[in-house]
């Protein structure tokens, strides 16, 4: 047989699954490569073939474990009955060494069996075909948990426990009606059609029939997709938006990628197979360039030759529906959710992530209500099910019955009429029922979020993150460029107090353009303040713009990451010394708390820094030894963790003890349920995104000071966020 003038040996068949199938279809290149085709021609079972590609298995096959007892570990007698009780199943069965360095061999092929060389204590993993998982791997643990023929001695401590039967079952997509607990990132309701965004998948021919009619094909898919982006041009309101889809337009009709396709399909290349290459080509060399601008292009080049290839294989891009959406991804960056537009995308769900990422900040600053780290099987929602979403809860409601829908929408009416009304009074100043002023500032990440925190309340700039300016610029912005950023943030501000952070990268904020080492714990290693301190020039040159930029106007300057009372006198004495060569009138040092061993330090760093501001992101992070951005793990990484508490508690008793003043600038200080709490552990300011200020000064204004007071004091004897978050809402 042939197939476009070649011979035909095979046809092999893999299902795919976002990325899931890409392991295997390397493998299988790989194999084909090295000229083995032909072993796969002869293995005529699906466990055949696994075995000739070596691989693992399919990742959504049950699986599950149990500690081996056998005196002499897993030898010929006892092999040889598991053996033949695998055999008694018809379909593929397989078992590892949880932790072993052999990949998982048929459990029903004795000599395999020995080859793995499990011994007593070994955990082994069985993983079965979805079909006989549910009879063939309970059978299999109890024959294992029963010692395959032999006495066996129980395993002490944990082992001895009975076998854990852990079948985790096939992935599919939730349930019309089911509800799914994940990360809470943005709060809000927001209600809409699932609109499914997982990488297509395209195939084709790599030549083309001739370079007239390809070119041809080539010339009728761009004009197609130059249409579809000039609607979407049109339909876009925010200008940033639109600005992308011009450069793509841009990039469709740049004659040097028409030029070199057109001489790939000269030599016989197909339309899809030519354009790929060179798109591919193209966006690679604009990533080696390593910079954080020029890598964004090839994002941009890759989206449009995604595109075109879709067009050309007459593959339907999923087309986003007409009323505001729920976008569902397996994970979203930073730079993702600031393309999108708030009034057509209503929510965000996620499969992967967590809650202080970056990316969830974007979100939250964008007014979009978000989950993340729902897990994989969202990913299989059919596109358009109705959802729910409740981004204060972290809850999931997939295609909710009439009574959910109409008790969430008035919920989300409700809060909607709460925040205008927070939006009416946000110009007042946020007094507790007793008089007390807290002071609400703005967090925002580059000059021109001035203007907005100002109109929505801010009394200042609680944290200018002036990384955000560094990552706006291709190199490392000098002197003069940051001066006139910073003056833009004072002159926005007309006399209201501007707290800045030096730069603090590193960890999950690199700069493209200051390559890091490689470390394998990067929250752990150079970031911060540690960086800059290594790098003198680069800290002094952005001390020296912002003491240009104050004039004589109120400027706090705030040190990241200090964890030690040296780092913190360092980059004093650099300020100050720097401050001689130019006189500022108002200024404040301080250091943000986002170290434990900082906060433990208060007692002693307070009788020298004039403010602390307590970074809760890192603090919490750093307290509960929890990754701010794990998939799974950081929905535990609650900020009103007792022992973060205390943390702060230290710090804001340290604080008054000197006379000096205690802000809040991590995510934290928004969450309606902590104002209250960190209120009464007396801390003075709260640094909240622009958006959040109206709802923030609402909330400070329902509670006394005493009654703060109170629950704070509550909150310090309780053993989990849980029993604290139950304290707050039984007030
Ligand atoms: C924090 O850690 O709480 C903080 C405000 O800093 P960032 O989120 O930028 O690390
Ligand atoms: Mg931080």
């Amino acid at each position: 047989m042939r197939y476009l003038g070649q011979p035909l040996h095979g046809l092999f068949c893999l299902a795919s699954l976002g990325e899931a199938h890409q392991t295997l279809l390397e493998r299988l290149c790989a194999l084909l490569i090295e000229g083995r085709g032909q072993e796969l021609g002869r293995a005529t079972s699906s466990r055949a073939v696994l075995e000739v590609l070596g691989g693992e298995l399919p990742p959504d096959w049950p699986s599950a474990r149990i500690t081996l007892a056998n005196a002499h570990g897993l030898h010929a007698r006892p092999a040889k009955i598991l053996a033949q009780l695998a055999k008694s199943f018809d379909g593929d069965i397989r078992v590892r060494i949880v932790d072993g360095a052999v990949g998982a061999v048929s459990v029903k092929s004795l000599s395999k069996l020995l080859s793995l060389g499990a011994r007593r204590g070994q955990v082994l993993e069985f993983v079965a075909e979805p079909t006989v998982a549910g009879d063939a791997l309970p059978a299999l643990l109890a024959a294992v948990q029963e010692g395959l023929g032999e006495e066996v001695e129980p395993l002490p401590a944990v082992s001895a426990q009975p076998a854990q039967v852990d079948i985790e079952p096939v992935l599919s997509a939730p349930l019309s009606g089911s509800q799914l607990q994940a990360i809470a990132a943005a709060p809000g309701i927001a209600i809409g059609p699932a609109h499914i965004q997982v990488p297509q998948v395209f195939d084709y021919p790599l030549r083309g029939e001739s370079a007239a009619a390809e070119r041809q094909r080539l010339h009728a898919a761009l004009s197609e997709v130059r249409t579809d982006i000039q609607g979407l041009i049109e339909r876009s309101q925010a200008k940033a938006i639109r600005e992308i889809f011009i450069t793509h337009q841009e990039m469709l009709d740049d004659p040097e990628l028409t030029d070199e396709v057109d001489t790939r399909l000269k030599q016989g290349e197909s339309a899809e197979a030519a354009w790929m290459s060179v798109i591919e080509a193209a966006a690679k060399q604009q990533e080696a360039l390593q910079d954080a601008l020029l890598a964004e292009r090839a994002a941009d080049l890759r989206d449009i030759g995604r595109r075109v290839l879709a067009q050309l294989c007459g593959v339907q891009s999923v087309q986003e529906p007409s009323e505001p959406y729920i976008l569902v991804m397996e994970e979203v960056g930073p730079s993702d959710v600031a393309r999108l537009d708030p009034a057509r995308v209503a929510g965000i769900l996620t499969a992967r992530g967590g809650a202080t990422a970056h990316s969830a900040i974007v979100a939250r600053a964008l007014g979009i209500p978000a989950l993340v780290g729902a897990g994989a099987a969202v990913l299989l929602l059919n596109a358009g099910t109705p959802l729910l979403l409740d981004g204060q809860r972290g809850r999931l409601h997939v295609d909710p019955d009439a009574a959910t829908l109409q008790r969430a929408t008035v919920e989300r009416d409700s809060r909607e009429q709460r925040l205008q009304a927070a939006s009416a009074q946000r110009h007042e100043p946020a007094l507790t029922r007793d008089g007390h002023a807290v002071e609400v500032f703005a967090n925002i990440g580059e000059s021109a979020g001035v203007a907005s925190a100002v109109e929505q309340g801010a009394e200042g700039i609680g944290l200018l993150r002036t990384e955000l300016i560094f990552m706006a610029h291709p190199q490392a912005p000098d002197e003069a460029t940051q001066e006139a950023e910073y003056r833009r943030v004072l002159d926005g501000l007309n006399g209201r107090p501007l707290v800045v952070r030096t730069l603090d990268v590193g960890g999950d904020k690199p700069l493209p353009y200051w390559p890091i080492a490689e470390e394998e714990n990067p929250f752990l290693g150079v970031r911060g303040i540690r960086l800059t301190l290594q790098r003198p020039q680069i800290m002094e040159a952005q001390l020296r713009a912002l003491l240009r930029a104050a004039d004589n106007r109120p400027l706090r300057i705030m040190f990241p990451m200090v964890g030690s009372v040296d780092e913190w006198r360092a980059a004093r004495d650099m300020t100050e010394r720097l401050r001689l060569e130019i006189p500022v009138a108002d200024l404040q040092l301080g250091i943000m708390i986002e170290v434990p061993s900082a906060a433990l330090l208060a007692p002693v760093l307070a009788k020298e820094v004039d403010f602390f501001s307590v970074g809760t992101n890192d603090l919490t992070q750093y307290t509960l030894a929890i990754d701010r951005g794990h998939p799974t793990l950081s929905a535990q990484a609650d900020g009103l963790h007792p022992a973060v508490l205390q943390l702060i508690d230290i710090t804001v008793r340290a604080a008054h003890a000197h006379g000096k003043w205690v802000g809040v600038c991590g995510e934290l200080a928004a969450d309606p349920l902590a104002v209250p709490v960190l209120v009464g552990l007396g801390v003075d300011e709260l640094s909240v995104s622009a958006r959040s200020i109206p709802e923030v000064k609402a909330r400070v204004r329902e509670f006394s000071l005493s009654e703060a007071q109170g629950l704070a004091q509550q909150a310090l004897a309780v053993g989990s966020p849980a029993e604290v978050r139950a304290l707050v809402e039984a007030v």
